[in-house]
């Protein structure tokens, strides 16, 4: 299958050069994350559990990339390796073109659950992912100032997002969408460029994280964040995303690679698409493969697994 980004053709050759001339700046920036060949398995006294195959994938700056995979491939796995946490077994990572692996520190990550703390209010909640981070400007007389000013522009982010009442209320008198909101905007107001979504709206019901999908687009393509993503939905990675990695069953190897043609700014109704239908077939096909390999390894498991995978990456733009 075959399908083509929609009419963007421009009749103006200044456009043309334009276009040409970013499009070689692109190519020739690191990109704002490299992952290289990552494998890692997890060990337990004499059985040996292989989640992560030769994982490779880019994350341009600017990009919104999502990652799409079975439940248990190995895909929070991988954020825990990009974030330092774990250190994978083969591969590397870099960020723009410099070697991170096993480094903690230089991404801002949004979890599953919002995790905010329940004795500190959104705005205090929200503040702490700066906090954390390392102070460049170490200056005990600037502190105070600058610290002013982040909560001045968190209680001013707060307001966009419709929680400028909720500034000084605690986590549990906030709804589910809200408090993902705020866990969102403490990673958004993190320092670290590269944001990792670990699967940030799954705990929703649909009506809000069909809401969340909306605000989290209209948010992105305002402030344009390098972000890598991690869900299982496939709408909600073909709606947001601007290449999608398609992961195979454990251990993940990256099988299938989508450059999401639709253009931005999108919006719901981009969903009723028949491209967009046909697109979502097609992954869920694909989808569907792989969780019948998930299902079978778990029937035969004794723990240790074979590769199912053809070693093969199929690209499609
Ligand atoms: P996903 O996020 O794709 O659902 P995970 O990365 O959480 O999957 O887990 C992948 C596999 O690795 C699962 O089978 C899980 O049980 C296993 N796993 C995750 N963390 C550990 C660990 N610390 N020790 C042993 N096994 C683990
Ligand atoms: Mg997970």
């Amino acid at each position: 299958m075959s399908l083509h980004p929609t009419d963007l053709t421009s009749p103006h050759m200044a456009d043309e050069q334009q276009r040409a001339g970013e499009a070689q700046v692109l190519t020739s920036t690191p990109p704002a994350l490299e992952l290289d060949g990552i494998s890692l398995a997890f060990r337990e006294k004499r059985s040996s559990l292989p989640v992560l195959q030769e994982v490779s994938l880019t994350v341009k700056p600017g990009e919104f990339v999502s990652l799409i995979g079975p439940s248990g491939s190995g895909k929070s796995t991988l954020f825990h390796i990009i974030g330092g946490l774990l250190q994978p077994q083969q591969g590397r990572i870099r960020m723009h073109g410099r070697d991170i692996t096993g480094e903690r520190g230089h991404i801002s990550y949004m979890p599953q659950q919002p995790a905010l703390f329940p004795w500190r209010t959104t705005l205090d909640n929200i503040l702490l992912g700066q906090e954390n981070a390392p102070r460049k400007d170490a200056a005990a007389s600037s502190r105070s100032v600058s610290e002013r000013e982040r909560r001045k522009e968190a209680l001013q982010w707060l307001e966009q997002v419709g929680l400028g009442k909720f500034a000084k209320a605690y986590p549990h008198t906030l709804s589910g969408g809200m408090q993902q909101r705020a866990a969102f905007l403490r990673a958004l107001l993190s320092p670290q460029e590269l944001m990792l979504l670990d699967e940030p709206f799954s705990a929703l019901d649909a009506l809000t994280r069909a809401d969340m999908q909306q605000w989290l687009l209209q948010m992105w393509e305002k402030n344009r964040r390098s972000v890598l993503f991690i869900t299982h939905s496939i709408e909600e990675a073909l709606l947001l995303s601007d290449r999608i990695y398609v992961l195979s069953a454990r251990p993940a190897s990256v099988v299938h690679v989508v450059d999401v043609p639709f253009p931005r700014p999108r919006r719901e109704e981009i969903t009723l698409d028949p491209r967009f239908v046909e697109w979502k077939r097609t992954m869920t096909g694909w989808m569907r493969e792989e969780k019948y390999k998930l299902d079978d390894n778990i029937n035969n498991a004794e723990g240790v697994h074979k590769n199912t995978s053809d070693g093969g990456v199929n690209h499609y733009e």
